[in-house]
């Protein structure tokens, strides 16, 4: 497989550096607020890379963090911890809210079928690293303390090392550029320079003890101190959205520099963002959707409601690394192919062989195309593509126009199974809600004989059959206007 590398800004072939075990992080959400489609873009791109190497043999160790502490964007009015915030307007303790939003993160990647990954870190469970690795870079001669706070000495590191290797960005500019007025400006021996500790205020709650004041990490530091953790000082791929290469990955690159004397990992890979109708999302523009308001379709801008999987689809219809638009038409659209795909699936098992020597060459081609394409920094939306074309090839079998041999029958099967399933991650909703509905007529067919029984006077059969249902987890509850049930 190629990825295209953000550091050597090509395509790479992906060699891990300890095979079969391979070591990817990804910055993830900060829990602070409902999850959106920037966050549902990055969990699904990064998703198919992690899919992709299982099914390749890998042994992948996916850690993927949760920023629950520590330097969040601040507010631009108030310069005030959005978490912290959010915890004050509504009388809860902070981590009521991160473990709030980090509920709600995970219920909506689940229901997007994105993988959970391997291991989870939260920012606040890993104090310790952190302010081991704040000291490390003191003692190596790169921060300095200021205040109680700590601050990595951005210049200096650029004496040896480029800060802006991964960006491209160059420091004579960012230096001009972040001239004015930031929090904790004065503190600071340039304005380039980053915090890896912040001293807290009186009136911020989340607080630790450290050498150097009560106070909290910087948002950079838990990235490379739970990376090192659980992947070690070099790992093979680190990944995150493309708002995040600067200035969070470029600090990182920094940090790890210094305390580890290598780069944190020798593949970056980015996805890119999402716009609504052509304009940038944000809360401002009120143009940013949660992934509910998709399910449920209560947002003004949405035309309907969309299921996790054809939001899914739809993500997955455009390349990783370019930028998605959302519209209406797109998704609508994505559900339309979505349809027809399940719909060539269902008729797979049902096709019948041709026994005369038609050979399969075609859909050997195909399959082999898809897998390029997936090689080639997993390019889904050809992969797709080339799916339809075996959708063209399961339907004109179907009609009995171009039967298929066996052979061929079994490997669009199989095609299906670990391509659709496997990798791209895809299920069909309507099962699941026709499961639903089967469960629903069964449940409601018994009710009405357990209703029958007891206007015949037949209580045996009455109660078996609720005392059964209630066995099994189904409570039966009787009012005026008949029997109802509720799923224990
Ligand atoms: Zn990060």
């Amino acid at each position: 497989m190629e990825i295209y590398n953000t550091l050597t800004r090509r395509k790479d072939p992906f060699v891990p550096l300890h095979p079969p075990h391979v070591g990817i992080y990804v910055c993830g959400p900060t829990v602070y607020g409902d999850p959106h489609l920037g966050h549902a873009r990055s969990a699904i791109s990064f998703d198919i890379l992690f899919r992709y190497l299982l099914h390749q043999g890998y042994k992948v160790r996916y850690v993927r963090n949760i920023t629950d502490v520590g330097h969040l964007e601040n507010d631009a009015d108030d310069g005030e911890d959005k978490l912290l915030k959010k915890a004050r307007l509504e009388q809860l303790e902070p981590m009521e809210v991160a473990k709030y939003y980090t509920d709600r993160y995970h219920d909506m990647m689940d229901a997007l079928n994105v993988r959970r990954p391997s291991i989870e870190p939260t920012a606040s469970g890993h104090i310790i690293e952190q302010i081991d690795m704040a000291r490390q870079l003191l003692d190596a001669g790169y921060a300095y303390v200021a205040n109680g706070s700590v601050y990595f000495d951005v210049m200096k590191y650029n004496e040896r090392y480029r800060y802006g290797i991964l960006s491209g960005r160059v420091l004579d500019d960012l230096l001009s550029a972040t001239r004015d007025n930031l929090e904790g400006q004065d503190e600071k021996r340039h304005s380039v320079d980053f915090a890896l500790w912040k001293k807290a205020q009186s009136e911020h709650i989340m607080r630790w003890k450290s050498p150097w004041s009560e106070g909290f990490p910087g948002w950079h530091l838990e990235c490379s101190a739970m990376g090192r953790k659980y992947l070690g000082e070099q790992f093979d791929l680190h990944g995150g959205g493309m708002d995040l290469q600067f200035p969070h990955h470029e600090s990182e690159i920094a940090q790890s520099q210094i305390a580890n004397g290598q780069p944190p990992c020798r593949y970056w890979m980015h996805n890119n963002m999402i716009t609504v109708n052509g304009q940038k999302m944000g809360k401002s523009l009120g143009n940013s959707i949660m992934l509910e308001e998709f399910f449920t379709g209560r947002h003004p801008l949405l035309a309907q409601a969309y299921t996790p999987m054809t939001v899914r689809f739809f993500m997955l219809q455009a390349h990783y690394r370019s930028p998605l638009d959302f519209s209406n038409d797109a998704l609508q659209a994505a559900e339309k192919g979505l349809k027809r795909l399940f719909d060539a699936a269902g008729l797979l098992p049902k096709l019948v062989p041709s026994t005369d020597a038609a050979d399969s060459d075609a859909v050997d081609n195909l399959i082999q195309k898809i897998y390029a394409a997936l090689d080639d920094d997993l390019n889904t939306p050809v992969a797709i593509a080339h799916l339809f074309d075996a959708v063209r090839l399961i339907n004109a079998a179907n009609d009995a126009k171009e039967p298929l041999p066996a052979a061929a029958v079994n490997a669009l099967q199989a095609l299906f199974n670990d391509v659709v399933t496997g990798i791209l991650g895809l299920r069909d909703d309507r099962q699941a809600n026709s499961r639903q509905a089967l469960l629903d007529g069964v449940i409601n067919l018994l009710l009405d004989v357990r209703a029958t029984a007891k206007a015949q006077r037949d209580f045996a059969t009455s109660d078996k059959i609720r005392n059964d249902l209630m066995k099994l987890g189904v409570e039966v509850k009787d009012t005026k206007e008949g029997s109802a049930y509720s799923l224990a």
